[in-house]
């Protein structure tokens, strides 16, 4: 018997099938593929950051219901007291989480294109993932398609980020509550982009009891600490928390991430520079011909070339010596498009610098 052999005797089928999630090699690049903050902290608040965790034990097991970091997280958000709170060792785990408590064969439904893991983790638990069109003119949601997926499939969980990775926009408030008032389940609105977007479905947790509103720290600039959060009714998060493993949020994280919330000044004055180069970077690439360019309220944005010219672009810029994300091997309404995250003012300079060349070329 084969090592292969073995390892297909053993395990699921579509985890046999699945390929692994890869992240490139971007040793000495200019960065812009992962959506990061471009921007470390001050000299001050490092050392500052760096006393807090001298002080913890690192023999001994992180508190498991990371109460210090929960409380914390309340206040920071302002998040009723009726609302029940998860922590998740990012919000992938978070979605990991969810579907591993949905019974085998449920169903599971999100707008396409959208974030690559609801698919990739439903489809490994065996569980059926429908994805729904976006518009193609606007990549707002389909309404009438989507209410009518929901009405055949009748999904466990509905996921919407907000706003939507990998198009950068805020899907339509409307069309998103009928979506909540038709859902036969739950309405996961992922808030992984909220601090670019200003925009939230935090205060309407009170009026749906299917809504979770899920968060992250990571696209903030502490992606590197791996902190999810997911609000919802205490009745739906006390499921989900059974099957959480009791120190998913190991104490550096819960010791960081706590010093880190008592200093969003810090983050503010970066996300408002992030802002600002969104727009820099917008308008240029919208004077730039042969490509188009789509309008994001997230720290990345979409754009989209010459027919089957993405992979060459892709490739010029790497060649360059930057990273961007190539969506065109996804298909669909993705063919031909890239991905590029807002950097550092020199560092979107130079993505530019190198597109206008490598455009310019073909
Ligand atoms: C980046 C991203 C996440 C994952 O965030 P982590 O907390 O780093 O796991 C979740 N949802 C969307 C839409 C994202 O773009």
């Amino acid at each position: 018997m084969t090592d292969q052999d073995l390892a297909s005797a053993v395990f699921r089928k579509e985890v046999l099938a699945m390929s692994a999630y890869k992240v490139m090699n971007a040793a000495g690049m200019i960065k812009l593929d992962a959506m990061e903050n471009p921007y470390s902290w001050p000299d001050d608040i490092k050392n500052r950051w760096l006393e807090t965790l001298k002080d913890c034990s690192l023999n001994r097991y992180p508190d498991p219901e990371a109460g210090r970091l929960v409380k914390t997280i309340r206040t920071v958000y302002q998040l009723q007291e009726t609302a029940g709170l998860l922590l998740g060792n990012g919000s992938d785990e978070i979605i990991q989480l969810l579907l591993m408590a949905l019974p085998s064969g449920a169903r599971v439904l999100s707008p396409d294109p959208g974030f690559v893991m609801y698919g990739q983790i439903s489809r490994c638990l065996g569980l059926n993932y429908v994805g729904v069109p976006l518009r193609p003119d606007n990549f707002d949601l389909d309404l009438p398609a989507t209410l009518s997926a929901i009405d055949s499939h009748r999904p466990s969980i509905i996921f919407l980020a907000y706003p939507n990775n990998p198009t950068g926009n805020l899907f339509s408030e409307t069309s998103i509550r009928e979506i909540i008032e038709k859902a036969p389940g739950l309405v996961v609105i992922d808030e992984a982009y909220e601090p670019f977007a200003g925009a939230s479905y935090l205060s309407s947790l009170a009026k749906y009891d299917k809504l979770l509103v899920m968060r992250t720290v990571s696209k903030l600039g502490l992606a590197g600490l791996r902190l999810g959060y997911l609000a919802g009714k205490p009745a739906i998060i006390e499921q989900i928390n059974k099957i959480r493993l009791p120190y998913n949020i190991n104490i550096l994280t819960q010791a960081s991430a706590e010093f880190a919330l008592g200093n969003t000044l810090l983050f503010d004055e970066q996300i408002r520079k992030i802002c600002t180069e969104r727009m820099v970077m917008f308008n240029r690439l919208s004077r730039l011909n042969n490509i188009r360019v789509f309008p994001s309220v997230a720290n990345f944005i979409l754009f989209k070339t010459g027919e089957n010219q993405a992979d060459g672009v892709f490739g010029d810029l790497q060649q360059q010596g930057i990273l961007i994300k190539n969506l065109s091997p996804q298909g669909g309404l993705l063919r031909d498009c890239l991905r590029v995250t807002i950097g550092k003012p020199e560092e979107n300079a130079a993505f530019l610098t190198a597109l206008e060349k490598s455009l310019a070329s073909r």
